[in-house]
């Protein structure tokens, strides 16, 4: 039996922080919404205490989200909380989400705290949460390079003042995820009263293996990943969203949990996000990179041409990429057929792409729509022709782009 598995979206707080991607509170209203959509179990909407529009921002969305929790960021202060707690109080399911640094470097050099002072301000700033939510969730930063004996103790005495969810960041992206795996383990099997809370990962991508050590995680017996809308957040960014998803989906048999996401919300929110912030993703970023379902080597197209699973795992349409139909008419031009093979990662030579265009409209002139693998059928064709041509003359057309 597959376990729940709760997603905790914190693009609009940790991805928002990032350079480059704040956001008005009208377009954190709409980012919001769409991941409301997508199924996102969690949103958390801001930091309050970091700015009056970040206050706002939550409130706004607290009032306007109805189905996931609304979670705002404190720390660990009376002040903090108390303005988290007015950020969330419209929502119908409100969270708040306190956090200190655990790790003695952060507690010696950052916060100026022995550890006797944070496991204080931990078990206050929890009691007082739930003063206003029974909903609230503890995050002990800088948690993979904490004491391990420390962190224990934490750990326990936040659960016992009340923390139902326990977040254990891998802040700085250091862990790999052998490491990860046998970090959770460790806690919960040590803490006595861990079955009372829901263990949660938030891996930094620093090392490129946020994804990878947030899977391990989930492997461990976490059952809340943090993550964001196109792997955006501090720095190189934190887990992506779609990639965990993903991979959970198409590797059930290795990953068996469930979301409650609709993974055909994928791609239309990785794009409002590019729309809102202006920051594309990296074309081969997978899943929602322009390039995640392209097939440039002729051998490719002839497998995906013969049967799609030859070289893809996962349907287009699953993620929600547009579907690829080409409606080409009288009046379509060149230029749309070579947009099409673009996306494809075609690129045509002048003279193919006339030929292409020619067998096209032959097409359209019997049947409305030309679909994508009509296209491909054609390029493979005209190339095959053009390519016999060109060895039997000992011809080398310059700039010829075969990407066979
Ligand atoms: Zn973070």
């Amino acid at each position: 039996m597959a376990e729940r598995l709760v997603v905790f979206d914190t693009t609009l707080r940790d991805g928002e922080q990032a350079p480059g991607f704040s956001m008005t509170i009208e377009e954190k209203l709409r980012l919001a919404r769409a991941i409301e959509a997508l199924g996102a179990d969690v949103v958390e909407a801001g930091f309050p205490i970091a700015s009056d529009d970040d206050a706002e921002a939550v409130h706004r969305i607290a009032l306007t989200l109805e189905r996931p929790v609304v979670a705002a960021l404190s720390r660990c202060a009376p002040g903090d909380i108390d303005r988290a707690a007015w950020g969330v109080e419209p929502a119908r399911r409100g969270r708040i989400h306190t956090f200190i640094a655990t790790s003695d470097l952060h507690l010696s050099r950052k916060l100026h705290m022995t550890r006797e002072a944070c496991l204080e301000a931990a078990v206050a700033a929890v009691q007082r949460a739930r003063g206003y939510t029974d909903d609230v969730e503890f995050s002990a930063e800088d948690a993979t390079r904490s004491d391990m004996d420390f962190l224990c103790r934490v750990i326990e005495a936040v659960i016992a003042a009340g923390a139902g969810t326990v977040n254990l960041p891998d802040t700085v992206g250091y862990c790999t995820p052998d490491e990860i795996a046998e970090f959770f383990r460790t806690i919960l099997s040590r803490v006595p009263n861990a079955d009372q809370a829901t263990f949660s990962a938030h891996c930094h991508d620093d090392l490129g293996l946020a994804v990878a050590n947030t899977l391990a995680a989930i492997g461990a017996g976490v059952r809340q990943v943090e993550c964001t809308v196109n792997g955006i957040g501090e720095r190189a960014g934190n887990a992506s969203l779609e990639e965990i998803i993903m991979a959970t989906r198409v590797r059930s048999d290795r990953l068996p949990v469930e979301t409650g996401i609709d993974t055909r919300q994928l791609y239309p929110v990785s794009q409002l996000l590019t729309e809102l912030t202006g920051e594309r993703v990296q074309s081969n970023k997978a899943i929602v990179g322009r390039n995640a379902f392209a097939h440039e080597a002729g051998i490719h197209q002839d497998g995906m041409l013969k049967d799609r699973r030859t070289y893809e795992i996962m349907r287009p349409e699953d993620v929600g990429v547009p579907q690829t139909t080409l409606v080409l008419g009288k009046h379509s031009g060149r230029h749309a057929v070579q947009k099409r093979c673009e996306m494809f990662g075609l690129t045509l030579s002048r003279r193919d792409l006339d030929l292409v265009y020619r067998r096209i409209v032959a097409i359209a002139d019997r049947r409305k729509h030309v679909s994508d693998e009509d296209l491909l059928e054609i390029v493979t064709s005209v190339r095959g022709v053009a390519r016999r041509a060109a060895a039997d003359h000992s011809l080398h057309e310059a700039g010829y782009g075969f990407g066979v």
